[in-house]
């Protein structure tokens, strides 16, 4: 159309946001009205985009004779709702994004894939296909009947059920029975006719998770519809929850983080499982944290919501404390089981020569002989951490990494750098000697399987990590055999930790924890508190007399000394004391800005700019509350031949943060341009 025919239109002037990196909204017009949040093909450069419609404007911010028509409105699909936008907008706002940036990439790919609607074989467009190929629902499975509840249990359920729109974080040991708390829960929700958001931290436990909710919310008139979402299905499968859950006909959407951006018109209840997991972390992109989003959105929509854990996050527990979330109490097992007993085994004297002490080996063995099943949990996958020269004392480094390369054994040997994923073969001698003599050094959870195996060459020994689960539905093969009694040693990393209700687990030895004591992040303690508490409390979920054997060169250490004792509370007490005189999270909030460069000194350059910046216009205001550090290297500095280098705000005031950070990523976005950088601002960081 030439701009003389287009001057006869009436023009639209539509506000339009893209997944770019340049800050939006974009200008575009249209000859007819377009509903706000609905999405439209347009042409951005030479490309073609989707974009979502933010608003309709009098007059373009953008020279009128260069703005663009739409191309097309997307009509497969009503507009996105406002209550949708309005979480990426204040996302968006938080983490210092272009809402570009967060609203597309919280939509299913197809939606947001120009190519699904435009090719010859696009056929309507990605929904509209879908909608041609009938999907067969899962089958049916027998309802089981609800336990009794315990009086704390009951308590709980009527608590959330009684205050509507509550905060609520249920505090209950592990296998205290939270699980039946939200299916009750859910319940009530369901039966007013209202959608329930189920987060989990791992795709892992979703099978469990999605059987249970299949056999208990079901009545004698329907069962109920549970779709799942996580970043392992097919695009089609997650398209079909997605749509689900937007056009209300699932009733409860079981899912990973990504699903706290699913619109859903009828919801009425979010649990956040395992609130304290840092997985509800996104590491990339958007950091965003699922829990944090998951409140503000349930505060939105004025709708309860349930953080649950048996070691919540500290955040979460000073809210408790304060009163901003009524904390719900489950201290007993649900089973009448008591927790299992917790003892530190000092290696001092010992060193193990497999990693495995005389006391856990023989622990080992009789639970065996009882035909019990037995988890070592050990938090380095791999077969052992790196590879050395015994005659030159040479050591397996990456090349591109200030870091190890870790051996790993298959068909083939080989090294590879956990860091910047980089493998290659072992060589057969030493490169710097020539000496054939490479031994590994320390042991990870495939050394570990080899010795247990021969160890005990009549258990059946199963390893779960990274590397023997990434094949697509591997996990939940493995896990499965797990479940059906099918292994008698299971030997894992962080991924068997979590959430798993293991029916014959009487024992759990952990190695390697040690390493965790003396990180220089703050946090340190509390994950290590918390993980080992839910490896824990994997063991004697169904028969009394478990026990849990903990390596140690530090038995006095006072993580390990609340470890035994079982005394999360005194533990996070004691933890919050320290972060308020120290004035740490959640007594201040941070943001957390990171570079790279070829150099560290290119990196802190930048950083020192930055810094600079920051300062003076602070100083200006005369805003004391905020504090910049000095530029410091990442603990890893080099990987991938880059070298890194952060720094840390810091500030008393989330407000006061929140309005100094626009400032300055406007002005952090300059100054990349003029020193050719890239950077990533990181609000509320959960690793310094
Ligand atoms: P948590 O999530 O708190 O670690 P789960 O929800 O997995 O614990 O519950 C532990 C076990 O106790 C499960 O096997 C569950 O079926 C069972 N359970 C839960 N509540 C009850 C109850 N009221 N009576 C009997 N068994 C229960
Ligand atoms: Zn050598
Ligand atoms: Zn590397």
């Amino acid at each position: 159309m030439t701009s003389s025919q287009a001057a006869k239109h009436k023009k639209y002037w539509l506000q339009v946001v893209l997944d770019v990196p340049l800050r939006g909204p974009f200008d575009y017009w249209h000859d007819a009205a377009v509903a706000t949040g609905s999405r439209v093909l347009v042409s951005f450069g030479r490309r073609k985009l989707i974009g979502i419609v933010t608003a309709t404007l009098e007059q373009p911010f953008y020279d009128q004779e260069k703005v663009r028509p739409i191309e097309q409105v997307l009509e497969d699909l009503p507009p996105l709702p406002a209550e949708w936008l309005a979480m990426g907008e204040f996302a968006a706002r938080y983490y210092q994004r272009p809402l570009g940036e967060v609203l597309l990439p919280a939509l299913p790919p197809p939606l947001r894939t120009p190519a699904a609607y435009t090719g010859k074989r696009s056929a309507g467009g990605p929904v509209a296909r879908l909608r041609r190929r009938s999907a067969k629902g899962p089958d049916a499975v027998p309802a089981v009947a609800a336990p009794e509840l315990s009086a704390e249990q009951a308590a709980a359920v009527a608590a959330i059920g009684a205050e509507s729109p509550g905060r609520f974080l249920l505090y209950g040991v592990t296998g205290s029975g939270k699980t039946e708390v939200y299916l009750q829960a859910a319940l009530q929700v369901l039966q007013a006719g209202q959608q329930v958001l189920f987060m989990v931290p791992e795709i892992n436990l979703t099978p469990q998770f999605e059987l249970g909710l299949r056999q208990r919310l079901q009545d004698d008139q329907q069962a109920y519809a549970i779709h799942v979402m996580h970043s392992g299905l097919a695009q089609g499968a997650r398209l079909r929850s997605w749509l689900a859950a937007y056009e209300g006909e699932a009733d409860v959407l079981l899912g990973t983080r990504m699903s706290v951006f699913t619109p859903m018109p009828r919801l009425g209840l979010i649990i956040v499982d395992e609130e304290h997991d840092t997985s509800y972390k996104q590491q990339e992109g958007l950091r965003y944290s699922a829990r944090d989003l998951a409140v503000w959105r349930a505060h939105q929509a004025q709708i309860p919501v349930v953080l649950g854990s048996a070691t919540p996050a500290l955040e979460s527990w000073a809210h408790a404390q304060q009163g901003n979330y009524q904390c719900l109490r489950l201290t007993q097992r649900a089973r009448a089981m008591a927790l299992p007993d917790i003892q530190l085994v000092d290696i001092r004297q010992e060193t193990p020569p497999h990693g495995l002490s005389a006391r856990l080996l023989r622990a080992i063995e009789e639970r065996l002989a009882n035909n019990e099943q037995v988890l070592i949990f050990i938090n380095r996958r791999g077969y052992a951490p790196v590879l050395r020269c015994g005659s030159c004392g040479w050591l397996s480094h990456c090349s591109r990494c200030s870091a190890y390369a870790v051996l790993h054994k298959g068909l083939r040997h080989y090294l590879q750098c956990h860091h910047c994923g980089e493998q290659w073969r072992v060589e057969r001698a030493c490169p710097e000697c020539g000496d054939p003599d490479l031994r590994p050094l320390g042991r990870g959870t495939q050394r570990l399987e080899e010795f247990l195996q021969q160890q005990f060459s009549h258990a059946r020994v199963l390893r779960i990590d990274a590397d023997s689960t990434r094949r697509k539905g591997a996990a939940e093969k493995l896990f499965g055999q797990v479940h059906a009694g099918e292994v008698d040693i299971l030997v894992g990393t962080q991924m068997v930790s979590k959430g798993h209700d293991f029916k014959r687990l009487g024992l759990v030895g952990v190695l390697n924890a040690d390493a965790a004591l003396f990180s220089q992040d703050f946090r340190a303690p509390e994950r290590l508190f918390a993980q080992l508490v839910q490896v824990a409390g994997r063991a004697g979920r169904h028969q009394e007399g478990a026990e849990v054997l903990v390596q140690t060169e530090y038995p006095d250490h006072p993580v390990y000394q609340a470890l035994v004792a079982q005394d999360y509370e005194r533990f996070a007490n004691a933890e919050l004391k320290e972060r308020e005189a120290l004035l740490l999270p959640p007594y201040s909030y941070q943001a957390l800005l990171t570079t790279e460069a070829q150099t560290l000194k290119q990196s802190l350059a930048f950083l020192q700019q930055a810094r600079h910046w920051a300062v003076q216009w602070l100083q200006a205001r005369g805003w004391e509350q905020i504090q910049v550090y000095d530029p410091v290297p990442l603990h890893i500095v080099r990987v991938a031949d880059r070298e890194r280098a952060q720094l840390l705000v810091e500030s008393p005031s989330r407000a006061a943060l929140q309005r100094f950070l626009p400032a300055w990523d406007e002005m952090l976005a300059q100054l990349a341009q003029k020193m050719r950088r890239t950077y990533t601002l990181e609000v509320d960081p959960l690793s310094i």
